[in-house]
């Protein structure tokens, strides 16, 4: 048998997830110019890009411009996107390990944190993340409602999708209409009533999650103004002590901005975005089973022995009213049929990309990639070095032959069992025939693009 990775005997590999850490496992990949590799990329949706279309806000059009790169590895002759097609739905790893030598598991973290206090169940109540697939148009989330008939809405959590979160609330409809926000969500928001946003950091300025381009953004709303107290823009001692061990770019430019906007006069723009400090929720209080405030407690900043940063309670509590509450407190990984999952972390079990079992041992010929390799961290980019990781160890084991060795490794043949599982497979070119129609859709309005929320809808597009 010739080697493995040969052009008689391509390397065959399938990537379960068409998001960023996907395309990075291909165009990793591609640069090892010595090997002969045959990649097929599934998706469950029949769009690819994951996180960049159904993430990435939609007034930040910027950051979506990856998939130019992402659509020069799709096109490439020795790649296949399979498209509508579930892993653990349509396939199992039994099929896998029939047609593979190697499968990487990139499908993201789907779900996200609670914050286990009492009255997260309420109406009114939501995670971030529902919101922010709702209103970038992932299907599955089309029939979600939100209840912006309220004055006044609380996020939990000061990292960057609470921003997004944020500035999507604050936005204008004109500022919204010109961006590829879901059409159910525009108009939704067109009626919106919210006039005030709270965001809630439960540490200080110094220990915010956001970045300074996104904060800086807050500042410059039409039709919004943003404000912190002069006491909470405060930085502590403690934490001023490790900003002075640690310099930090980033920090130092958040609490330059944080502190401008302490000192802004309040000019009675039609919405208010305040940002709050040292405070942590410990209640969400409900009248007739709907969120109308939020019970917090007061924090001060403490150093712990191991040094880290964290927030003790003071003892002293407040209600904020709010009818409306997202919780923004990070993304969450869920287990993948028939591979070791760290439930804690909420990662596949994994040590630099390779797939381990419980104790830690090798499980030959899976890997993984991107947050549901390393957790909910860090911008698009990052994925691109984390893949490379998981590459470079997936080229050692082929070398070492440590893999699957599949009794059909031909492309027909895993693409016959694909069509067999799931009749309405979406291929690349069918995608560009969806990208073509929500284009044009948008041309007709200025805007990107006029996304189809719904499944059936886009395979309409392909006809029969
Ligand atoms: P994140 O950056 O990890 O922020 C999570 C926030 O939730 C932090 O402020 C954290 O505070 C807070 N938090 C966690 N547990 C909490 C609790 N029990 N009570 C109160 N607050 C709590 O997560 P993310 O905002 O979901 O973003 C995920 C990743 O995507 C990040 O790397 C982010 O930068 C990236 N992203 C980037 C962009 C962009 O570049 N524009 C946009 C969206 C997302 P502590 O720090 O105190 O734990």
């Amino acid at each position: 048998m010739p080697d493995i990775g040969s052009t008689a005997n391509p390397l065959r590999v399938a990537i379960i997830g068409a998001g960023p850490a996907g395309f990075y496992t291909i165009s990793n990949f591609l640069k090892y110019k010595e090997l002969t590799v045959e990649m097929d990329l599934y998706d469950r949706l029949p769009t690819p890009y994951g996180l960049v279309r159904a993430g990435v806000a939609p007034d930040h059009q910027k950051d979506k411009s990856v998939t130019r790169a992402y659509a020069k590895s799709a096109e490439q002759p020795n790649v296949r996107f399979y498209g509508n097609v579930e892993y653990g739905k349509h396939l199992q790893l039994t099929d896998l390990q029939a047609h593979y030598h190697q499968v990487i598991f990139t499908n993201g973290a789907p779900t996200d944190r609670d914050l286990g206090i009492p009255g997260e169940d309420l109406q009114g109540s939501h995670s971030a993340t529902d919101f922010v697939a709702w209103y970038n148009g992932h299907p599955d989330f089309a029939d979600y409602q939100f209840d912006l008939s309220q004055e006044s809405v609380a996020i939990v959590g000061v990292g960057n999708v609470a921003m997004d979160v944020a500035r999507i609330l604050c936005k204008s409809y004109a500022e919204l209409a010109e961006t590829d926000i879901a059409d159910h969500a525009l108009a939704a928001l067109k009626n919106s009533q919210v006039k005030r946003v709270y965001l809630l950091g439960r540490r200080g300025p110094a220990q915010a999650a956001f970045t300074p381009p996104e904060i800086k953004e807050m500042g410059e709303l039409a039709e919004a103004e943003v404000t912190v107290s002069a006491d909470e823009a405060r930085v502590d001692a403690i934490s001023q002590q490790f900003l002075d061990a640690n310099p930090d770019k980033n920090v130092e430019k958040n609490i330059g901005f944080i502190t401008d906007y302490s000192q802004r006069v309040i000019m009675g723009k039609a919405k208010l975005l305040t940002l709050r400090f040292l405070v942590s929720p410990i209640e969400i209080i409900g009248e007739a089973g709907h969120v109308v405030a939020l019970k917090l407690a007061k924090n001060a900043i403490t150093a712990g022995k191991d040094g880290a940063i964290r927030p003790r309670p003071t003892g002293e509590e407040e209600v904020l009213e709010a009818g409306l509450v997202f919780r923004s407190v990070g993304y969450q990984g869920i287990p993948v049929s028939n591979v070791p999952f760290d439930a804690k972390q909420g990662t596949i079990r994994n040590v630099e990309g390779r797939v381990v079992d419980e104790s830690g041992q090798p499980v030959t010929g899976l890997y993984t990639a991107g947050w549901i390799k390393r957790g909910p961290s860090g911008v698009i980019g990052t994925n691109k070095t984390c893949a490379q990781e998981t590459v470079a160890r997936m080229v050692e084991d082929i070398a070492a032959g440590n893999c699957f060795m599949p009794v059909a490794p031909g492309v027909d043949a895993a693409s016959a069992l694909v069509h067999e599982r799931q009749p309405q497979t979406v291929s690349y070119a069918d995608w560009l025939k969806i990208d073509a129609a929500e284009i044009q859709k948008g041309e007709a309005q200025q805007r990107p693009r006029v996304k189809f929320t719904r499944i059936k809808d886009m395979l309409a597009v392909l006809g029969d």
